[in-house]
């Protein structure tokens, strides 16, 4: 473990220092509570041991900074008071101390609350790593591997906090693939899913996302990208479907292929995110109805 001591007194932190290094921890030391907060700041130690009375911060302040800052880390505190009074230990502890330790400093009751530190500060540390796996996992399409509709809505949200920058959304659904899964089977459908996913995602450049919107449905947000950029990304994207070749006798084209309908926020249309995800699926509405495995533009409806 790094742990960093904190103390005014030079004689106490060799002392300690000595203790840590004991047990077999590496350690940086900081001579008053200021210059231990900087360096726990930029040292992120997984364990703490300061002294109560310092000038400047005290020990009490430095805890209390320390557990108002923590995020997704936990560092174990252990406090050193020089008579153990009762009050300076309850005053220490609802600081956020984890433990304490009395001055002169037993190197083995330290040793031994170190322990207790590496153990607590690991089972954080799993926790934080489980916490990251869910949050990654509830926003991702168990199939396609691709962001689902959580995913969209914050991502979204994040879009429209920066209102001067255009991006276009391209709402794609599969052309006839209820008769698909009813000619192939569901697992054959399932797994031309994730072949079109896949060619989905392939297509579009890194700073694009692209989401299962829902069943046979996925949403592209293009970013910085003008209505005509956009109309030359999705008809790449459609024929790049088209050229997967995945045979469909229920089709026309005797292959899957996608239809697209894609809205824009650009100047001159600041509209929310609820009425550009309307605008695209009217547009794809449109391309269905104009005969399929095609590129729509929103912007080409309203002008009609
Ligand atoms: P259109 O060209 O108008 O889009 O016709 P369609 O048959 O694709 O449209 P419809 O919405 O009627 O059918 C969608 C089908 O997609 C129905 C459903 O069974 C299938 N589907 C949705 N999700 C999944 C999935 O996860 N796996 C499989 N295999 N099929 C799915
Ligand atoms: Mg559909
Ligand atoms: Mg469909």
């Amino acid at each position: 473990m790094k742990v960093l001591i904190a103390d005014d007194d030079q004689i106490s932190r060799m002392i300690t220092k000595a203790a840590v290094e004991q047990s077999g921890h590496e350690c940086i030391v900081a001579v008053d509570g200021d210059s231990a907060w900087q360096m726990y700041q930029d040292h992120s130690p997984e364990a703490v041991v300061t002294d109560l009375m310092m000038p400047g911060l005290n020990g009490l302040d430095l805890c209390r900074a320390i557990r108002a800052s923590e995020q997704d880390s936990y560092t174990y505190i252990i406090l050193v008071t020089s008579h153990g009074s009762r009050k300076d230990v309850l005053a220490g502890m609802e600081a956020g101390a984890d433990d304490y330790v009395t001055k002169p400093l037993d190197p083995f009751s330290l040793h031994i609350r170190l322990l207790a530190a590496q153990r607590i500060t690991s089972l954080h540390a799993d926790l934080a790593r489980y916490r990251t796996a869910l949050t990654e996992q509830a926003r991702t399409d168990p199939l396609t591997k691709l962001h689902n509709r959580l995913k969209l809505t914050e991502d979204l949200g994040q879009l429209h906090s920066h209102e001067d920058h255009d991006y276009c959304l391209a709402m794609v659904d599969v052309d006839n693939f209820k008769s698909y899964n009813d000619i192939y089977g569901h697992q054959a459908g399932d797994a031309a899913l994730l072949a079109i996913a896949t060619t989905l995602a392939r297509e579009v450049r890194k700073a694009d996302a692209v989401y299962r919107f829902g069943g046979e449905e996925f949403l592209l947000v293009l970013r910085d990208e003008s209505v005509s950029g956009a109309r030359t990304v999705m008809e790449r994207v459609r024929s790049a479907v088209h050229d997967l070749r995945i045979e469909h006798s229920g089709d026309p084209d005797g292959v899957l292929t996608i239809s697209a309908g894609v809205s824009a926020f650009t100047e001159g249309h600041r509209a929310g995110s609820e009425q550009l995800l309307r605008e695209a699926d009217l547009a794809l509405y449109a391309a269905k109805a104009s005969g399929r495995n095609r590129v729509t533009l929103a912007s080409a409806l309203r002008s009609e």
